[in-house]
Formats: C-alpha cells, sequence, structure tokens
C-alpha cells in the first residue's frame, strides 16, 4: 500500500467547529483490560464534533490544553492511515475498537475520510476484527466497504435514550434519535452486525417498547450501560435540572436492563457485537456485573 504524503493545512472554521489538522505520533492505543473485549483502541480525531454534554473524554489530558470548550474543536489525525500500516503487525488476532474516544463518523469524516482509509488498512489484515462504535448515519455512506469485512466487523450504535428531546438536550450536535434507527435497520439490512448500546443510559420514556424498536431494527445485540459523574462533575446539574437524577440510580439502570433482557435473548447480549463467525482465538469476554464499561467512570 502506497501513501501519498500528508500535508497538514492550518486550522480553519468548519461551521462553529475549530479544526486544526495534526500530525499523531501514536494511533494505537492498548487495552490492556480484557474485559473491554478489545486490545486496541484506534481514534482517528482527538476531539469530538458531538460534543456530548456527559462525554468522559472531555476530561483527558490531551483534551484539556485546547481553546474552547468540549465538541467546539477537533483535531484530525491527518497520518493515521500511514501510521496505522506501519503498525500493522501488531493486528495480527486483534480486535480493534473504533472509537473509544471520538466518533468515527462525526460530521468531519465527511470530508476528511479518516476512518475510512483506516478501515481500508484494516481490511487489508486478514486476522483483525474490528468494531465501529458511533452515533452518526454517516457510517452508512461505508457500508460496502463495512460489507467487505464479513464476519470480522460488526456496528455498535449508541442510542442512549428512546426520547428524541432528551437527546437534543445531551446530545446537542449528534444525529437525532429517528436517524440513528435508520442507520441500525440499513446496517443489519446490509449484512452488518448492529449491537444497540443504550448507553450511557439516559432518560427513557417506555423502556419495553425501547427495546422492542431495538430488536425490530434488525440489531443482533443490545446492552444497557450506565453514566458515573464525577463528584463535581457540571453534568449533574444538567441531570437536576431537568429531573433526570434518576438514571444515576442502580435501580433505574435495572429496569431498563431487564427490559433489554427480555427482548435479546441472554446468549446475544453481549457488550458489543461479536462476529458470526470469528476466529476462535478471538474470544470476547462476557461482561460481568458491576464492571467497568467503555460509557462508566469510576467516581
Ligand atoms: S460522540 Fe462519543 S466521543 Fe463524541 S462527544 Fe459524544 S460521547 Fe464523546
Amino acid at each position: 500500500m502506497t501513501f501519498l504524503p500528508s500535508t497538514l493545512a492550518p486550522p480553519s472554521l468548519f461551521k462553529d467547529l475549530l479544526v486544526e489538522p495534526e500530525e499523531a505520533r501514536s494511533i494505537l492505543r492498548p487495552q490492556k483490560d480484557e474485559r473491554y473485549g478489545f486490545g486496541f483502541a484506534l481514534s482517528p480525531y482527538r476531539g469530538c464534533g458531538h460534543g456530548c454534554r456527559y462525554c468522559y473524554v472531555r476530561e483527558y489530558p490531551n483534551a484539556l490544553h485546547k481553546p474552547g470548550e468540549w465538541g467546539q474543536w477537533v483535531a484530525p489525525k491527518m497520518n493515521a492511515p500511514e501510521l496505522l500500516w506501519s503498525q500493522r503487525h501488531k493486528l495480527h488476532d486483534a480486535r480493534v475498537f473504533m472509537a473509544s474516544a471520538t466518533d468515527p463518523y462525526q460530521p468531519l469524516e465527511r470530508q476528511y475520510r479518516l476512518t475510512r482509509r483506516c478501515l481500508e488498512v484494516l481490511l487489508l489484515c486478514p486476522t483483525t476484527e474490528v468494531i465501529v462504535h458511533t452515533r452518526s448515519p454517516l457510517v452508512l455512506q461505508d457500508l460496502d466497504l463495512l460489507r467487505a469485512f464479513g464476519d470480522r466487523l460488526a456496528v455498535g450504535l449508541s442510542i442512549p435514550t428512546d426520547d428524541d428531546t432528551v437527546r437534543q438536550v445531551v446530545e446537542p450536535h449528534a444525529p437525532a434519535i429517528p436517524s440513528r434507527w435508520a442507520a441500525a435497520e440499513r446496517l443489519a439490512a446490509g449484512g452488518i452486525s448492529v449491537t444497540i448500546a443504550v448507553a450511557p443510559l439516559l432518560a427513557v420514556h417506555d423502556a419495553k417498547a425501547f427495546a422492542r424498536r431495538a430488536k425490530a431494527s434488525g440489531a443482533a445485540n443490545a446492552w444497557v450501560g450506565g453514566l458515573r459523574l464525577l463528584k463535581e462533575d457540571p453534568f449533574y446539574k444538567v441531570l437536576a435540572d431537568h429531573g433526570w437524577l434518576k438514571i444515576l440510580n442502580p435501580d433505574y439502570k435495572e429496569g431498563i436492563r431487564e427490559a433489554f433482557q427480555e427482548t435479546f435473548p441472554a446468549k446475544k447480549r453481549m457488550r458489543e457485537a461479536r462476529p458470526r463467525s470469528s476466529p476462535a482465538a478471538v474470544a470476547v469476554p462476557t461482561p460481568q456485573p458491576g464492571l467497568p464499561g467503555l460509557f462508566d467512570r469510576v467516581g
């Protein structure tokens, strides 16, 4: 595979977003805790234009030094595909999660195509499995590429509430909930293994109808992950102002989880979809109650 030399454009504005292209020094972040179910996290962008108000990444050290609020800047890692290609020897029998610190299909991906180009590299790594996790129907622009992975790839769609008015408050720059359902349906109809991630769990209107909607989308799996915040987290005020503090109550989470357990058979309820006939060498640990999830933070 050959790459054209990347050139760094100066910072620019994309709508109200400050875009600062950068050369990354690393691209594969090892995840040593097997409970997460993947070996490497891969983020083609630093920062995230979705700017979810609860996002745990906003407190990461590499997010703090940037000017402006979380969600107002993004640094595309212009050399991500080249770096990934140079690191491909690490990926034998590995599982890659895209992405734990950004949304790989945030709006800039329409222009920068870094996620797509990283996927093109991963496609050439025949023993590597991939989990793409997003909130955006923009993932559909790569449907043909995703299908080319066959059973080596699964897509997780985060749909943390059944109520788009909740989404408008909490994830104001992320795509509307109905558009995510439509994306799940098209992915599943296209033969992609889809997991609905009710994570981090937000206020839910009707848990049973929510679970039935997930099932009707054609998703193979679903899971529910709670939100944990730091003591001084300003998101507490958002929850309090809207009467949503109940989502921090373990009983509330358990009630939603039970609705999903009734709808999705137990053996299907995994943290992320397992490729349908994955090589036995890559085992997916079944999540255990009380263990941290991608969206759980220890407060
Ligand atoms: S989409 Fe994910 S990474 Fe982006 S702001 Fe929301 S929670 Fe954070």
